[in-house]
C-alpha cells in the first residue's frame, strides 16, 4: 500500500494511507487532528519514498560456485600435493667406479665393451629402484597434473561465483538508488 506525506501546520508531514482517505489523522508533534484528503486527491499528496536499506543476503547460485569452488580447489591442490614420488638412493658411486676400472685391465675393459656394452644404448640399464621410480613417478606425475587442473577450474567456478555476486550486489545497490 502506498504511502503519502500529509502536511500539518507545524511542519511535519504526517505519514497517511489510502485507508485514511476521508477520514483524520492527529500530527504526533503538535497534537493537532488534520483531515486526510478524500482516495481521488490522495495522489497530489506528495508520496512517501519507502527506504529500502536491506540489500539482499539470500544465498544465491554464485554463492554456491564460490563454496564449491573454494572446497574442490583446496581439496584438489592438497591432493596434487600426495602425489609425489620417494627419489632413490644414487646407485651410482663415481669413486666406485674409479676404482673398478683402475683394477679391470685394458683387455678386460676392450672385452667388456666388445661383447656387451656397445650393444647397449649409451646410458646404462636402469637399476630396480630406478625403474620403479621412474614407472611410480609417471603416474604420480599424471595425477598431479590432473588434480592441479582440476583445482584451476575449481577457482575459475569460484572466481565466476565471486563476479556474480559482486554483479548482483552493484546491479541491487543501483536499484537501491534509483528509489
Ligand atoms: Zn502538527
Amino acid at each position: 500500500m502506498k504511502t503519502y506525506l500529509l502536511p500539518c501546520g507545524c511542519g511535519r508531514e504526517l505519514a497517511v494511507t489510502p485507508a485514511d482517505a476521508g477520514g483524520e489523522s492527529s500530527c504526533p508533534g503538535c497534537g493537532r487532528t488534520v483531515p486526510v484528503p478524500k482516495l481521488r486527491d490522495l495522489g497530489k499528496l506528495r508520496e512517501a519514498v519507502p527506504v529500502v536499506t536491506k540489500r539482499s543476503s539470500r544465498w544465491s547460485a554464485g554463492h554456491t560456485a564460490i563454496l564449491v569452488g573454494l572446497l574442490l580447489a583446496a581439496t584438489s591442490g592438497l591432493l596434487s600435493l600426495v602425489f609425489r614420488t620417494q627419489t632413490p638412493p644414487p646407485t651410482a658411486d663415481v669413486h666406485d667406479i674409479e676404482r673398478q676400472m683402475q683394477a679391470t685391465s685394458y683387455v678386460n675393459a676392450y672385452g667388456n665393451w666388445a661383447t656387451e656394452l656397445r650393444h647397449r644404448p649409451i646410458a646404462p640399464p636402469l637399476t630396480p629402484e630406478e625403474l620403479a621410480y621412474r614407472n611410480a613417478e609417471a603416474v604420480n606425475a599424471t595425477w598431479r597434473r590432473r588434480f592441479t587442473y582440476a583445482a584451476a577450474a575449481a577457482l575459475a567456478l569460484a572466481l565466476t561465483g565471486l563476479l556474480a555476486v559482486v554483479l548482483r550486489r552493484a546491479a541491487e545497490g543501483r536499484a537501491g538508488a534509483a528509489r
